[in-house]
């Protein structure tokens, strides 16, 4: 059972109009109090005039005296049913703030705790297990790919779910745990546990996951949802006030949520001190990365691609690298997740695209330039003409582009997908679909999609002279290529060998650090002078009309 709201105190009465309740109740009693004075008062008198009258026969009776205590006790009684009243109507009243305290600190959804009364009671929870012993655990639990499930089935369906996950939370926590709905489909419970409880959170945990993957039916629908749980217990030592160990406790089991969610979801994860440091590493590289944007610490580099069977060059593939001052040279794999994330994809990798443009018209014009493209700036409507008046402010044929995507940019909106690329080629941009194999792309997406070209990621690349495995998965795709006239770029060549072997699966082209390391604009630029592959030196009869044009 979740804990109820604790009431509190009632101060609220002087705002039901009239005096407050303490002063109406004292009121009342001090007429009851008075009354019985004055009846003690007058009744003496009349009461002795009584005795006298009826043992000694004496006629000395005060008729006002009597008048008057008859009156006062009627006055008495009314007194006393008045104060009876209004601690009738108090307690109701009480009752009723009662109920209102309750609902205002209750998720009307699912009955929990909600997020307003959730620091007061962490608090509360803090202070109870200092003073009688034991510890605070807290529980950070979130729902894995709840909206999906919602956005499938419906919101009805989805609050059926959410009720059911806090039925499931309320019998599988101890009687008296706190248990809260944060809003959405996240719940925190917490509960104090024995400082010596060996494994126990970690059982009930695992009892957690296996309680909230079990279907839900609702109206014919099964639904199942799994959970990533974030454990945090209170540090062995420190100095913090009940309020700010409850918002830590909070924070710490929020950290180590994120990191099961990370890890792949249905699941808990314990805080540990790293948690803390990779999020100010993480915040210190989102700043830096904006900063850095501002201050052109993003730089294209340059990585070759050859014809296979000739040993031509015929292009270069544009990889985005940082030169960050705090943390030397960053690779991709580092950064572009982060600026996916906090939106700054689009931007970093229009100013790397504008400069690239830049560098490659400078080269021979038979060669290409290929630029990645992430799954999160497909998603935005207006990016054919991005790049197309990228294309135009740099005066470079569209013919000469060729944009990356990868294998998970299918697992989007395929019509979405196919009539960007098809606007694209409609310019003359060719579309490579880049790392084939990771991605699991089906066939029929494949043929959905009138890609120009397939990439086969590296995995199957590096190794492919010594894997036969990898050789098998090679041979699949360059038949499955040839069968759909796509032609095939291999990628991480870094020997002959599996040059060698390539060769032997068919026509490629290919890049790898075979044939050398991706290097920047200037080395680029030195590398095809000595070449004299510069548009300078190129024959002019290749050199198409805009680059002509530039240059007239
Ligand atoms: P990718 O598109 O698969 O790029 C190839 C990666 O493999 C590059 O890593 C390259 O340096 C590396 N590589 C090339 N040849 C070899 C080799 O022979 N052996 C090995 N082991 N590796 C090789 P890099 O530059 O670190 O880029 C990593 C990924 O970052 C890229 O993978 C691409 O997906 C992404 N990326 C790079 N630049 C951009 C960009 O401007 N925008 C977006 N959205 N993604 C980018
Ligand atoms: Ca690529
Ligand atoms: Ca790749």
């Amino acid at each position: 059972m979740a804990i109820r709201p604790t009431t509190q105190q009632d101060d609220s009465d002087a705002a039901h109009g009239g005096a407050p309740a303490p002063a109406r109740d004292f009121l009342a009693l001090g007429v009851v109090i008075v009354s019985v004075a004055m009846f003690v008062a007058a009744g003496s008198g009349v009461l002795t005039g009584v005795v006298r009258k009826y043992l000694f026969d004496e006629a000395n009776g005060d008729a006002v005296l009597a008048n008057a205590l008859i009156l006062n006790i009627a006055l008495l009684i009314l007194s006393w049913r008045r104060h009876a009243a209004l601690n009738r109507e108090i307690a109701e009243r009480r009752k009723a703030e009662q109920a209102a305290h309750v609902l205002a600190h209750t998720d009307a959804l699912t009955g929990c705790l909600n997020r307003r009364s959730i620091d007061g009671l962490m608090r509360g929870l803090v202070e109870r297990a200092e003073r009688h012993g034991g510890e605070v655990v807290a529980l950070m639990i979130d729902l894995d790919k709840f909206k999906r499930s919602n956005d499938f089935h419906g919101h009805q369906v989805g609050d059926a779910v959410l009720i059911e996950i806090a039925r499931r939370l309320r019998a599988a926590m101890p009687a008296e745990a706190l248990i809260a709905r944060l809003g959405g489909d996240e719940f925190i419970c917490a509960a104090i546990f024995a400082q010596h409880r060996a494994g126990m959170v970690e059982a009930l945990c695992t009892r957690l996951n296996e309680a909230l993957a079990e279907p839900i039916e609702h109206n014919g629908t099964r639904v199942t949802v799994t959970a990533s749980i974030g454990i945090a217990d209170e540090p062995p030592v420190h100095d913090m006030q009940p309020a700010q160990l409850a918002a830590d406790l909070l924070h710490r089991a929020d950290l180590a949520m994120y990191r099961a969610k990370k890890a792949g979801g249905n699941r808990f994860c314990r805080y540990e001190e790293a948690m803390a440091k990779e999020l100010r590493f993480r915040r210190e590289l989102e700043n830096d990365l904006r900063e850095g944007l501002d201050r052109g610490e993003f730089v294209p580099y340059y990585e070759k691609q050859m014809d296979l069977e000739t040993g031509v060059l015929t292009g270069f593939e544009m990889l985005a690298r940082w030169h960050s001052p705090r943390f030397g040279l960053i690779s991709p794999e580092h950064f572009i997740p982060v600026a996916e994330e906090v939106g700054l994809i689009a931007p970093l990798s229009e100013a790397l695209i504008a400069q690239a443009l830049i560098d490659a018209r400078d080269w021979d014009p038979r060669l290409t330039l290929s630029v990645n493209i992430s799954p999160v700036q497909l998603r935005d409507p207006q990016f054919a003409q991005k790049i197309l008046k990228l294309l135009v402010a740099a005066n470079f044929p569209p013919s000469r582009l060729d944009i990356e995507i990868t294998e998970v940019c299918l697992h989007e909106n395929i019509e979405v997908v196919r009539s960007l690329i098809t606007s694209l080629q409609n310019q003359g941009i060719r579309i490579s679909l880049d790392d084939f194999g990771t991605g699991y792309a089906s066939i029929a997406q494949l043929r959905a999609l009138p890609f120009d070209r397939i990439k086969i990621d590296r995995s199957f690349i590096s190794t492919l002279a010594s894997s036969t495995d990898n050789t098998a998965i090679v041979e699949a795709i360059t038949s499955l290529g040839r069968g759909m006239a796509m032609p095939i770029t291999a990628e991480g060549i870094e020997s002959s060998e599996v040059l060698e072997s390539l060769r032997k699966l068919g026509k490629f082209k290919g890049q790898g650090y075979l044939y050398g390391q991706p290097a920047s604009a200037s080395e680029t630029r030195r590398l095809l002078r000595e070449q004299q592959l510069l548009a300078v030196n190129a024959p002019p009869a290749n050199a198409p009309a805009p680059i002509a044009a530039a240059r007239a």
